[in-house]
């Protein structure tokens, strides 16, 4: 089983979009994927159809609770692809958990007897607070999604001393599984420019696909579709289905 957190703390780079439309087309793959919401906007949970405000268990009792995990797990309308809904309630984690022990390895402890899966993807909210740092300690790799624009980088050594510090302590096997270039727009010079220095700065470790911007992937998430069901043919949808396949030659 693979544990993969989608993580990059500046906001809207395109975090929820990969983490949905990657666990989509891992699914199509045939490969048995758990998606889990971590963030209390529950982007990825809305994304896919899943109404958050019925009572339904929900990531949040699961850091509460480890042992609810197999009964907050929900089908989707994808076949092989399950997920752990986000809901409102995770925005108080960070207090509630303030003064209790191994509050970074909640995650962890409960995905723990989780085996039935080739691939859990969580998705994290844009910060480094608690919610990010147990989605750290769960995975075993980081897919950071990394916009082609202007200042993209700027908070990129913020994230990496985080994931030093994660490694020093709580997940000494924390790896960079890989850094995706998303909202590429083949028409600038500039995305050129951002995709350049992204490859110089984390040698090795950028994914060859690139998404693009387009504007079915903005569509979809209202429909409650992942892009393969909402437009298969557009480039977006592509996109994804060649970062699938680099995924799982990455092993
Ligand atoms: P947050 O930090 O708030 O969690 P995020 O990193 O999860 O944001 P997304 O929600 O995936 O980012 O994307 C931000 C916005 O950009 C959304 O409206 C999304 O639909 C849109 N978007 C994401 N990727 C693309 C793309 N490749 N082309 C066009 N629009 C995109
Ligand atoms: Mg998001």
């Amino acid at each position: 089983m693979r544990r993969i957190a989608v993580v990059n703390q500046k906001g809207g780079v395109g975090k929820t979009t990969t983490a949905i439309n990657l666990s989509a087309a891992l699914a199509v793959a045939e490969k048995r994927v758990l998606l889990i919401d971590v963030d209390a906007q529950a982007n990825a949970t809305s994304g896919l159809g899943i109404d958050n405000r019925e009572p339904k268990l929900s990531t949040y009792e699961i850091f509460m609770d480890p042992e609810r995990t197999r009964e907050a797990v929900q089908g989707t309308s994808v076949k092989y692809l399950d997920i752990i809904p986000a809901s409102l309630d995770l925005a108080g984690l960070e207090i509630e958990l303030i003064d209790s022990e191994a509050r970074e390895a909640r995650l962890k402890r409960a995905i723990e007897g989780l085996d039935s899966y080739d691939y859990v993807i969580m998705d994290a909210p844009p910060s480094l607070g608690i919610l990010t740092l147990n989605a750290l300690v769960a995975a075993e790799g980081v897919l950071i999604p990394v916009q082609c624009e202007y200042y993209s980088l700027e908070g990129i050594s913020k994230l990496t001393d985080t994931l030093n510090r994660v490694r020093q302590s709580l997940n000494p096997g924390l790896e960079i599984f890989g850094v995706l270039l998303t909202m590429y727009d083949p028409r600038t010079n500039l995305a050129d420019q951002v995709a350049e220095e992204v490859r110089k700065y984390f040698s090795g470790k950028v994914f060859v696909t690139m998404i693009p911007r387009n504007v079915r992937l903005a569509e979809a998430p209202s429909f409650g579709q992942t892009i393969l069901h909402y437009d298969i043919n557009s480039r977006g949808a592509q996109a994804y289905l060649e970062l699938a396949s680099e995924v799982i030659s990455r092993g």
